[in-house]
């Protein structure tokens, strides 16, 4: 019996580019949106950083019979309104800074949604494409155990996110379930729908993610099926934003994966890329004329939806972009430096934390589903989060224009200032 410490980690280290920090990024942000507004910086002291962080290390025995040794956090960032939500990343770049940033993120979407709940996100530094379902399970359980004590249906509630899907949410509850004695599933959301998950859940960040696009381009006078789309991401959101927007008449021009892109300016054939992804969003390996990721981000098209990482939009790239209108399916894809350029070139820019927050509006409505033992038909699922969705972006435009600041900013403004007055109603600051 041998343990090591993964190799993984240290893979999994990587220092971001100067200017790519996405929690010194955000941090800004919620400054600006709070001077912005005009609240005191003691309330920014206190929504700077989440209100707890947990690190972990979980470990797991592989199947060869060695133990390696898993990095893992949960950071909540702020429990005024309610309990704390959020997924849970399995990727070999997490990173705390990252998870930090992904929670405040997850308030601001909270707040903009009016969902009962404040911001927390988690991850484990791993790679999941290089593991057996078996060492999946163990490291999913060993996770629970591990932070068992700080989440729950009322204090902090899960979700998937990168690299996570309903089966490991199902092991996540069944051990959750199993360490508190009872049947706990508003502990953890996106459940499969045998386990009390919500009909909808699986393709709501996308299907938010399609109407926020229509939205946007209503107020340039243009349709959907006038509409050239190009998708950086092929896993649960891009596979899905692709097929609702071929179903919608949309001509989806290009998709990409880890390994690259495809793309044809007549549309690609998307139900037969779909039959070809694998798990992890993999299709272009079937294909020989594919193009590397900074090539795509560039081609042709009217509509680009980030639908894969962090920092993807750059001040390297922000100048060739050839959309005129960006939605955010990913979490933190564009770089203020992008953000700035994409400004004056006046393209109209959706921010994540609007256009992806459909996942979390239906996870809201899994929890209360499960919280009532009372489940909704997938009808009343979609139309209850496309009309929140609606007022949402016309909301964040209509605050850009008002403020006269960038629609992210007006977004931050939005979905941070009833974290200012939750705080001050508790007499927190
Ligand atoms: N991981 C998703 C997000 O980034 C969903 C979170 C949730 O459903 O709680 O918004």
């Amino acid at each position: 019996m041998s343990t090591h410490v993964s190799k993984r980690l240290a893979a999994g280290a990587s220092m971001p580019a100067p200017g790519d920090n996405v929690l010194i990024n955000t941090q800004e942000a919620v400054h600006a949106a709070l001077q912005r507004l005009g609240y005191n910086d003691t309330i920014y002291e206190v929504l700077k950083e989440p209100i707890r962080v947990l690190t972990v290390r979980i470990p797991i025995r592989m199947d060869n019979g060695e133990v390696e040794v898993f990095t893992g956090y949960r950071a909540q960032h702020n429990d005024a309104i309610g309990p704390t939500k959020g997924g849970i990343r399995f990727h070999p770049n997490v990173t705390l800074d990252e998870v930090k940033a992904l929670s405040i993120w997850m308030s601001i979407k909270c707040g903009i949604f009016n969902l009962p709940y404040g911001g927390a996100k988690g991850g484990i530094v791993c790679d999941p494409r290089s593991m057996s379902i078996h060492e999946q399970e163990r490291l999913a359980r060993g996770y629970v155990r591990a932070v068992s004590q700080i989440v729950g249906p009322a204090k902090d509630i899960p979700a998937p996110d990168v690299y996570t899907n309903p089966q490991i949410m199902a092991w996540m509850y069944d051990e959750y379930s199993r360490i508190r004695e009872y049947d706990s599933p508003n502990f953890i959301t996106g459940k499969p729908l045998v386990l009390g998950g919500s009909r909808g859940r699986e393709q709501a960040t996308a299907l938010g993610v399609c109407i926020a696009m229509r939205e946007a381009a209503k107020t340039r006078d243009q349709h959907i099926s006038d509409l050239r789309v190009l998708i950086q991401g092929f896993g649960n959101v891009g596979s899905n934003t692709a097929r609702i927007l071929y179903e919608m008449g949309a001509k989806v021009v290009g998709i990409s994966d880890a390994a690259g892109g495809l793309y044809d300016e007549n549309g690609l054939d998307i139900p037969k890329l779909l039959e070809e992804r694998d798990s992890f969003g993999m299709v272009t390996p079937h294909y020989k004329n594919v193009i590397s990721n900074d090539e795509f981000l560039v081609q042709p098209c009217d509509v680009l939806i980030p639908a894969a990482l962090e920092n993807q939009i750059t001040e390297n790239n922000a100048h060739d972009i050839q959309a005129s209108i960006i939605v955010e399916a990913a979490n933190g894809p564009t770089t203020p430096a992008a953000d700035e350029i994409l400004k004056q070139r006046n393209i109209l820019l959706v921010p994540d934390v609007v256009a992806n927050a459909g996942g979390v509006t239906v996870s809201y409505f899994e929890w209360v589903q499960n919280s009532q033992g009372w489940y909704w038909t997938e009808e009343e699922v979609n139309s209850r989060m496309e009309q929140m969705m609606v007022e949402s972006v016309h909301n964040i435009l209509k605050t850009a224009r008002r403020y006269q600041v960038s629609t992210r900013l007006a977004a931050y403004m939005v979905g941070i200032r009833p974290f200012a007055e939750a705080m001050r109603w508790r007499g927190w600051v």
